[in-house]
């Protein structure tokens, strides 16, 4: 119930400009976003690779509405792209929204955008992943991917473990040999289309997971589930002959401990940085994954 009122908020744009406007509630996004400026998020990114992790960056922002808005979205990507390649030690891919680049409006504008951003990761040897939305845009983001997978193979995908068709696209995928980050969704789905219980979305998370280690696909298991962690685990072990990498990938500000625990032990770990001024659609989906973060912030709030 609370999850759905959160996931509600999270849409509102009136509240949303009430809250980027409220210095208290910019603070405790801190908590998750890296900060408003490309060079904070250089800072965060910087150190988290001393600390033996790498980073996807996510500059935020949510479905554009003009082709001019997709093509400024994108060019500012790019701008991420080149700064990367100019800083000495900061390694870092990047994860795109596909309605930030213009999917809600038009797919080829989407396909073209996504293009530049392939290309230009491409002549600087980096990464651009496509991130998945709600499930009116798998189709399109899927067929743009392939269409785009044949020509470049530097872009990844996304699949979320609740939909229920996703286990007919991540075996498309795995035979393919793209890269796919596996995640369990953080959209509000009708039942019709995706598992409303946690334990049929965890269930279906390992099945795809599986059907992922079986393959030459790269994996990102992108999670702060301790199940699914150890499911991870459990496959990394019986699979000795996998060539492609593996790694876990989280949040950043979620399960910290885990962050530095499972690198310690050895396993690849990504951390997903988001940063941006638009960051109070991404901060709202957060706490409703987790009430006891609004409890934090509700506190605070009683605290200052
Ligand atoms: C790297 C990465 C990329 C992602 N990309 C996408 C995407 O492209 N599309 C998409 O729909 N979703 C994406 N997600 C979000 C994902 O779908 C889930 O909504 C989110 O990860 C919560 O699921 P979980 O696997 O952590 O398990 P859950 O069952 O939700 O949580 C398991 C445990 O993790 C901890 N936890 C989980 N979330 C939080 C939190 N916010 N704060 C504090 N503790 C928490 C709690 O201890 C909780 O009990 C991504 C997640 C990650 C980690």
């Amino acid at each position: 119930m609370l999850r759905s009122v959160l996931l509600y908020l999270s849409e509102q744009k009136r509240l949303q400009d009430f809250v980027l406007g409220w210095g208290f509630a910019r603070r405790r996004s801190r908590r998750f976003v890296a900060g408003e400026t490309l060079d904070e998020a250089i800072g965060v990114v910087r150190d988290l690779n001393v600390r033996g992790m790498d980073v996807t960056l996510d500059h935020l922002g949510e479905s554009v509405e003009s082709e001019d808005q997709a093509d400024k979205a994108t060019d500012d990507y790019i701008k991420i792209l080149e700064r990367l390649a100019e800083e000495t030690g900061v390694k870092a891919t990047i994860s795109i929204k596909p309605t930030q680049i213009g999917l809600a409006i038009d797919r080829d504008l989407c396909l073209k955008n996504m293009r530049r951003l392939a290309e230009s990761a491409h002549e600087r040897g980096n990464f651009v992943r496509m991130d998945m939305e709600a499930s009116c845009y798998v189709d399109t983001t899927l067929s743009v991917f392939y269409e785009l997978f044949d020509e470049f193979k530097n872009i990844g995908a996304v699949i979320q473990s609740y939909l229920k068709r996703s286990e007919e696209d991540t075996r498309e995928l795995a035979r393919r040999g793209a890269p796919v980050r596996l995640c369990k969704g953080a959209y509000k789905e009708p039942p019709a289309l995706a598992f409303q219980k946690k334990k049929e979305i965890n269930d279906s998370y390992v099945r795809l997971l599986e059907i992922l280690m079986d393959s030459e696909a790269p994996a990102g298991i992108a999670t702060h589930d301790d199940l699914m962690i150890e499911a991870g685990k459990r496959l990394m072990r019986e699979h000795p002959e996998r060539n492609a990498p593996v790694e876990f990938q989280m949040l950043y500000g979620v399960r910290r401990d885990m962050h530095a625990k499972l690198v310690e032990e050895g396993y690849g770990m990504r951390i997903y940085v988001p940063y941006g001024n638009e960051w109070y659609p991404y901060f709202m989906r957060r706490m409703a994954e987790r009430p006891a973060n609004l409890l934090f912030v509700l506190r605070a709030m009683g605290g200052k």
